[in-house]
Formats: C-alpha cells, structure tokens, sequence
C-alpha cells in the first residue's frame, strides 16, 4: 500500500473526536502497524480543566425540499453535517433554516467544515452556491445523531530503542473527509512508524499517537504526563503533509529545543524554500504539548500550513488536493529528521590543549591547500566539544555538514580524543 492509497481508503470515514469513525481508522492503520495499541478513556473523565465528552453518532442526516427532492445528503459527503450535530426531524421555512447552514461566500463551490463539539446545536454545511439556489418554502431537516456515554478512543504505539529516552510523534484523526488537514498526518506517520519499526536498531524509543485533536492530546498528558516529562527529548505533531505547493516550520514554544534545531537543519538542507512561523500561529496540538508546565519540545514541518491555503477547512481539502508524491516527500524529510537525531551526540574532548593530530594519523603528513578544509573541519570540531554542545549545534556552528561532523567525531573517538557524554540536549 501507499501513503497515498492509504489516504483515499480512510478518506470517506466520518470521523469526529469521538465515535466510530477514530476507531475504524485506527483500525486500519493497525493493519500495517500490528503492535498498535487502540486504548479508551471513558466520557465523563475529567482532564485538567476538561472533560472527555460522549461519542458523537451520526447515521443519517439530510435536508429535503417541499417537492420531496433531497437538496443535500450526509451519506454522499460527510462535510454536509455539521460535527457533533444534535437530533433533529423538524419541517420549517427557508428563513428559519438559514440559521441552520453554513457557506463560505469567498468560496462559493466549498462546503465548509463546522464543528460545535462545545455547544449543543445542529446544523448543515452546503455551497454558497447551493444555498444561494434554495427556493423560499419549506424544508425537511433530518439527521438522526445520538450522544452516549462511552469513550475517547485514541492509538499508541512504542518503538523500543536501545534508551528509554523518546521520541514523540503525535497526530490526531478527528477530521472527517479532509485530505491534507488532516488525514497526511496519521498517513505519514503510519509509514513513518512501519519504517521506524522495520530498523535493526534505535537509539531511541519512539513514541506514536493518534489522537483526536486538543480533547485528545490534553486526556493523553493527564494520563502520561510524568512519564512524558521524564523521557521525550524531541517530538514533532504529524499535519498537513500532502500537497506540494509550499513546505512550513512551526516552532515549540521555546523556539530552539533540539526538533527546532534539527527542524531548520533539514529543511535549510533539503528544501528549496520555506516559511517560518511564530509561536503565535500555532493552531495544533503543540498548544497543549507546549503549554507551560508541559513544556514538551515539540515544532511541526508541514506542507501548506492549516490556516494559511483557501482549501483548509473545506471540501476543497481533497484527494485532489494532495499527492502521492506530496506524501511521499514529507515521508522522506522526516525520515531525515529522525536520522539527525538518531546520529546527535554530545563529546567531551579527552585532551588538555590541542591534541596532536599527527601522531595519531589524523593529520595528513603532507600539508596542502586540498587537504586543509579537512583539518579544519576537525580540529573546529575538537575545538567545540568541551560537553556543552552536542554534534549538530557544532555542525551549524562551524558549517561543516551534519554527517561530516558525525564521521569525524567517531574518527576521534576512534583514537581515544573524545569521549561520548550521556546527556541528550534537548535545548
Ligand atoms: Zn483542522
């Protein structure tokens, strides 16, 4: 399978943050990933300051003129109906109903996606277009939705590493048809983790979680939050990851945490061009993970970030929208990015003073202008590594390559000159 057909098979569930729809998901990102956990917490729950709320059912849902003639239908777009709608069966006049609908103006072939997770109302979601064509007269509402006491339904997968120091890599599925935000997310990170998970060795453990948004990740901290305090050393939120139009950086709250640093690294190496957002255009589930007292170090690289492209939100957010090999690309950066931080390390010099290199082989006998740049690379290497500052902060430092500056640190490893450090930075 591939990230792409992966994507239009969960496409058409009508997923919510509670429901069927997560779990039936899940259950198809467990056909490539067997070890996934799908794991519950009962509405009612109290969270911090929220509370886990009832599933959300929806089994019908349209609207029908006077004439009988079915103007729109849930079952042929679930966008139609507005997220978490209460029950309904009602005839009433235009006007009235205009209370009911949603339309974007600017985007009049859109049907816009709305949600009312918070406040019990009931709605539906059409084109401007559409609306625009309904006739005065009346109208029949039906959506047949119910609300139970049941759970949260979210997904988790450990990756065992050689530390016990993780890697977190957390998306949510609580979008119904939306194809870059966000069904990329869970799409790339399933293929990550099937990569992730088909390595001989990781240094690190990694952590995978499919949540749905915001209720999900909070329920997910109160649940795991000392253990995420004590172990993750880098994480990033999985999102908007299939089109090919533009690539997108969001950085923790903190701005230089080690998934910042390896973040601008890889996408100042491998990507033409990209934007640079603020803290303060944040909109996911790094809101929770970074919140003050959380404090987790987790950014996002994206494609075109939520937000900022006409389609988000939108029925326009199709299979059209994103590509495979929009996917495919995101798949390969953040392979990168967990190379990076796989192969980080922090040394310690061994040496007082400048060590002799020469004695060592390490200093090419022959002194030349081809040979110099490589001296200098490693003694600038040598001359950073008082335990302080791991291998990438030294590389960006110095401007040698990541990699380069990896090889060189096992070469003098090699002959005794330095000496690797425990400590992970995760600043
Ligand atoms: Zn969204």
């Amino acid at each position: 399978m591939t990230p792409y057909q992966l994507l239009e098979r969960l496409f058409p569930i009508n997923r919510s943050i509670t429901g069927q729809g997560v779990e039936q998901s899940l259950e198809i990102i467990k056909t490539l990933l067997p070890a996934l956990r799908i794991l519950k917490i009962p509405s009612g729950t109290q969270c911090f300051d929220w509370v886990v709320p009832e599933e959300w059912y929806a089994r019908n849902a349209f609207l029908e003129d006077d004439s009988g003639e079915r103007i729109l239908d849930f079952k042929e777009n679930n966008l139609h109906l507005v997220g978490y709608s209460t029950p309904i069966d009602t005839i009433l006049p235009l006007e009235e109903l205009q209370e009911h609908l949603y339309s974007l103006e600017e985007l009049p072939d859109a049907i816009p996606y709305v949600t009312s997770y918070y406040k019990k109302r009931w709605g539906f979601c059409l084109s401007d277009r559409q609306r625009k064509a309904l006739k005065p007269g009346n109208y029949h509402a039906v959506i047949d939705s119910s609300f139970k006491k049941g759970s949260l339904t979210y997904g988790e997968l450990i990756i065992p590493g050689d530390k016990e120091q993780e890697v977190l890599l957390s998306t949510y599925i609580c979008h119904p048809s939306l194809a870059n935000d966000n069904l990329s997310g869970p799409v790339v990170l399933t293929f990550l983790a099937e990569w992730l998970s088909s390595l001989p060795s990781r240094k690190y453990t990694y952590r995978i979680v499919y949540t749905p948004e915001t209720i999900g990740a909070i329920s997910y901290l109160h649940k795991n939050l000392e253990q995420l305090k004590k172990r993750v050393i880098a994480g990033f939120i999985f999102t908007c990851l299939g089109d090919e139009r533009t690539w997108s950086y969001l950085p923790s709250r903190n701005g230089n945490t080690l998934s910042d640093r390896v973040a601008k690294y890889v996408l100042n190496k491998f990507v033409p061009t990209y934007t640079t957002y603020s803290f303060l255009d944040r909109g996911s589930d790094e809101r929770q993970y970074c919140s003050p007292g959380v404090d987790l170090p987790i950014a996002s690289i994206m494609r075109s970030k939520y937000g900022t492209y006409p389609e988000y939100h939108t029925s326009l957010d199709n299979l059209g929208f994103v590509t495979d090999e929009g996917l495919n690309q995101s798949l390969e950066l953040y392979k990168n990015v967990i190379g990076i931080i796989e192969k980080n390390a922090t040394y310690k010099t061994t040496c007082l003073c400048e060590p002799q290199l020469g004695k060592r082989g390490l200093y090419p006998t022959i002194s030349t202008k081809k040979t110099m740049g490589t001296t200098k690379d490693l003694m600038n290497l040598i001359a950073y590594a008082d335990g302080s500052r791991d291998l990438l902060s030294i590389a960006e430092h110095i401007q040698v390559d990541f990699d380069i500056c990896v090889e060189n640190a096992e070469r003098l490893r090699e002959a005794t000159l330095f000496n690797m450090c425990e400590v992970v930075n995760k600043i």
